[in-house]
């Protein structure tokens, strides 16, 4: 599979060992347990000695599918799935994470993410410094100290802010740490952190890779090494990927390029038109030259990305009419589907932050979250300028 584009990849890679039948489509495998006549081959798959399947929570053929396609598409030597992204992300941090270790990582991590830094890991006698979004500077400062695990992300929510990973995973490794990424927002097709140097990528494949926002699921890739360590925790504590949300996430991923594809230019147009209405204070999008990210993505990345996020004059009271008006976009907290998605930071991403926490962390109370979707461009456009004539004009005016 190697020699192959990711489009290609995408559409292929992972399949070949679990079709049946002469069946061209992985079948839903719903048995929970694989059963052997004889005693020594079950012995012997059960101690790993030869290929095979013993337990629905250990492994699946339809879920071993969508790992090995991910495992392709991210370049990994190994990948191991989960029921959620934040299933991934926590048993992931519980391999490698022990009372007295240090983990170092940014402000701006998935909600779920932060929680994880601010609430559970310091009742286990974790370490935490978690430092500003895409200040390579300061991650550095706190990495002189040595850490366990450099945590990463970028692009970020809801600002896309961007992380220079090839810098961070050299300084990571100096340090002796392993280095996490989670890849969500850009994807295999815009972003590869492992041919960067991190150790680990994560994603949420409830987002992008599923695309189609009807599974949950998670996956980690990396060295076989590692990824074997976080096998066995999650075969364990049990955060397995059901095998009919592993088919939809299989299936989602054969159009994965093409979507991302439309999702950045969709994005990028949206970004360039929302910079020009009056309604707007601040487009953030990491395409756009005005960027505070903008040079570290363009070097790292192969496409923008389909997350923007930008503030609108008038606050939350302009949020509130604004959103409701759009045809074309569901309201929700989710992204990375074939259809346009909205909503506002302080009832998404950031819902468990006071708005002074917002405001310190550059989150403005007016600040809405945009996942560009597949549909036609001129319709996404059209659907905002119609939605932003009829908004009330005293709240143009208003701070
Ligand atoms: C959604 C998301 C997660 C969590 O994934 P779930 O599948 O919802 O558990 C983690 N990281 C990022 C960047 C996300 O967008």
């Amino acid at each position: 599979m190697k020699q192959y584009n990711m489009g290609t990849k995408a559409l292929w890679a992972g399949e070949k060992d679990q079709l049946a039948f002469g069946a061209t489509q992985v079948p839903v495998v719903h048995s929970v347990s694989f059963g052997y006549d004889d005693m020594d081959e079950w012995y012997e798959v059960a101690v790993g000695n030869k290929e095979g399947h013993i337990y629905g929570r250990n492994t699946n053929p339809t879920v071993e599918a969508f790992e090995e396609k991910l495992r392709i598409l991210e370049g990994a030597e190994a990948a191991t799935s989960f029921s959620t992204g934040m299933a991934a992300i926590s048993n992931t941090l519980s391999t490698f994470l022990f009372p007295g270790d240090r983990v170092i990582s940014i402000k701006d991590t998935y909600g779920g993410t932060n929680k994880i830094f601010t609430e559970f890991l310091p009742k286990q006698n974790i370490e935490v410094e978690l430092c500003e979004t895409g200040n390579h500077e300061a991650i550095e400062a706190a990495l002189e100290k040595g850490c366990k695990v450099l945590y990463l992300e970028t692009p970020t929510n809801p600002t896309v802010k961007i992380t220079d990973i090839e810098r961070m995973a050299k300084k990571g490794h100096e340090a002796g740490a392993i280095v996490i990424i989670d890849n969500t927002f850009a994807t295999p097709v815009n972003q590869n952190p492992l041919a960067l140097g991190v150790d680990l990528v994560i994603h949420s494949a409830t987002k992008f890779l599923g695309g189609h926002a009807d599974a949950l699921g998670g996956i980690v890739c990396g060295p076989k090494e590692l990824v074997e360590q976080i096998y066995h925790y999650r075969e364990i504590n049990g955060a397995t990927l059901d095998p009919m949300a592993a088919y939809l996430l299989l299936r989602g991923m054969k159009t994965l390029k093409l979507r991302v594809e439309r999702q950045n230019e969709n994005a990028q147009r949206i970004a360039e038109y929302l910079k020009t209405v009056s309604w707007v204070d601040d487009v953030f999008y990491p395409g756009l030259e005005d960027h505070p990210g903008h040079d570290i993505a363009k070097e790292q990345m192969s496409g923008f990305g389909g997350m923007l996020s930008f503030a609108v004059r008038g606050g939350v009271e302009t949020v509130r009419e604004l959103l409701p008006k759009l045809q074309l976009a569901n309201r929700a907290a989710n992204l990375g589907s074939v259809e346009t998605i909205v909503g506002p930071s302080r009832t998404t991403s950031h819902v468990e932050c006071t708005p002074e926490e917002r405001a310190a962390m550059g989150i403005p109370e007016g600040l809405i979250r945009y996942s560009a979707g597949i549909e036609d461009i001129e319709d996404l456009i059209h659907d905002l300028e119609q939605a932003f004539a009829q908004l009330p004009e005293e709240l143009l005016t208003a701070k």
